[in-house]
């Protein structure tokens, strides 16, 4: 059977990194990159008889993950012991939370082309990094080198539920959940330093059927791209299974970037395996309500929701309001210039769309290509707002718009000034045009000539020859008018 006649079930778990500057139980630092093993201590290296202490920031981001995915939050939380041994987890086992997680049921939003979808959320909840091995290379060595620089990071795990069905559906989520994270500066979500890593699990069944098939695990995906080809090679692997009549086992799989196809790495560990109990060195956490009022009054809108209110409050296209809520300082600065140019225009339905060009046009392009960031841009939301309104009034063409950018830019002044100051005002002066008319006629006399024998096509000619002679500045439809008058006459 082809792939199509299975349903495909997929989840999702991602850990990130909280936005802290020091671990998750002790004072070390979290700075990515330092000399190996230079931000360690008796606590993160797991020495005999050290305490851990909760790091109370990251505690408050986990929570804002927490609130912001709408997710229950327990009266009271504690911390559980995961017992395994890794040469990079030096204690043996790792403070996790097993049976109070500080989230639940919450769900993450998402948009495909199919429209939106929530993905639920099983469970969110805080841990602690492990550390790196790291395995020198081409130099014949038989040893591996651990760092432990990672021990002990604050590391926030969000579970999904099996919601999934399709690769969009699995590249939305892992859009929406960065840029989310980022958003909330919970997490700086760089992948290429391992601040953001996903591992997924996927099951197939025959179209239809309420059993789900057996679950396997992908681990080492090491960036989007990763997870999305480890899925596709999953899928089509389990599909061609079943077609065979084979039995999937649950396990464990490890994604190889270089031969592009999973391996098995180990059967499917069970919850038990780890013999999870009560952290015994952190008493219970008891959550106050004060602080989820707190997180909630300072929660901003989330990405995805700005996107659809954008869509919906401007009339913007999706494709538009994507763009514009990238960064929120670029969406910020887009709601301000659109303000400040409601007052001054008289269709304020087609300032938004016009704002939202500029935006993703000029501006954007202006900030790529001088390397700064919106918030340093001379050209502030009420200049460009002022900008636009030139337009939109008739004032300047848009060519010279384009070209007034620039100079404000440089000069820091407002668009009114420069234009003014520059004679690039358009001229809607009928008088002076008539008189700029006749000379362009009087300097054409043959396309004239064939104009009034019939030729009408020369009129795109003497419009550009017009345009040419009043370098651009003059009002394009008067020009037009101007011209089939003389000609018709
Ligand atoms: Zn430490």
């Amino acid at each position: 059977m082809p792939v199509t006649d299975y349903d495909i079930v997929i989840g999702l778990e991602a850990h990130a990194h909280l936005l802290t500057r020091t671990k998750m139980f002790c004072s070390c630092r979290t700075t990515f990159g330092a000399e190996a093993n230079s931000q360690t201590c008796p606590v993160c290296i797991g020495m005999p008889g050290v305490l851990p202490v909760i790091n109370r920031k990251a505690l408050m981001l986990a929570l804002r993950s927490a609130v912001a995915f709408k997710c229950e939050i327990p009266a009271t939380m504690r911390f559980d012991r995961k017992n395994y041994y890794y040469p990079d987890l030096p204690k043996n086992y790792q403070i996790s939370q097993n049976y109070t997680p500080l989230g639940v049921k919450g769900f993450v939003e998402i948009e495909t082309s199919k429209g939106r979808k929530k993905i639920g959320l099983d469970n969110i909840h805080l841990e602690e990094d492990a550390g790196k091995l790291l395995h020198p290379e081409g130099s014949g060595a038989v040893y591996s080198q651990v760092d432990l620089n990672r021990a002990g990071t604050p590391l926030l795990e969000i579970v999904t539920r099996p919601d999934m069905s399709d690769l969009d559906e699995v590249e939305a989520y892992m859009e929406t959940l960065r840029r989310t994270l980022e958003a909330l500066e919970i997490s700086d979500c760089k992948m290429q330093e391992g601040s953001l890593r996903f591992e997924a699990s996927v099951s197939l069944k025959p179209l239809g059927a309420a059993e789900l098939g057996n679950r396997v695990e992908v681990k080492n995906l090491n960036s989007v791209r990763a997870v999305l080809n480890a899925l596709a090679y999953e899928i089509d692997r389990q599909a061609a299974a079943l077609d065979a009549r084979e039995r999937i086992d649950r396990e464990t799989r490890l994604w190889n970037e270089e031969l592009s196809r999973t391996e098995r790495m180990r059967s499917k560990e069970e919850a038990q395996d780890y013999r999870y109990f009560p952290e015994p060195d952190l008493g219970p956490i008891v959550v106050l309500d004060e602080w989820l009022q707190e997180i909630s009054a300072s929660l901003q809108e989330l990405p995805n929701e700005r996107k659809w209110r954008f869509e919906d409050e401007y009339a913007l296209p999706s494709y538009d309001a994507g763009v514009l809520t990238q960064k929120r300082a670029i969406a910020d600065y887009f709601e301000a210039a659109v303000a400040a140019g409601r007052a001054e225009v008289s269709d304020p339905a087609r300032l938004a769309k016009v704002v939202s060009n500029w935006v993703m046009g000029q501006v954007l392009k202006e900030l790529n290509d001088r390397k700064v960031e919106i918030t340093d841009f001379p050209v502030t939301p009420e200049r460009l707002a002022g900008l636009v309104t030139l337009i939109e009034s008739g004032k300047i063409s848009n060519t010279i718009a384009q070209q007034l950018l620039p100079i404000m830019i440089e000069t820091g002044e407002d668009a009114g000034r420069i234009a003014e100051q520059r004679g690039m005002l358009q001229v809607s002066d009928t008088a002076e045009i008539e008189k700029l008319m006749d000379e362009v006629l009087a300097a054409n006399p043959k396309p004239v000539a064939d104009y009034r024998s019939g030729k009408k096509a020369v009129f795109g000619f003497l419009v550009g020859q017009a345009m040419r002679q009043t370098k651009g500045k003059a009002n394009p439809q008067v020009v037009a008018e101007i011209l089939t008058k003389k000609l018709e006459n």
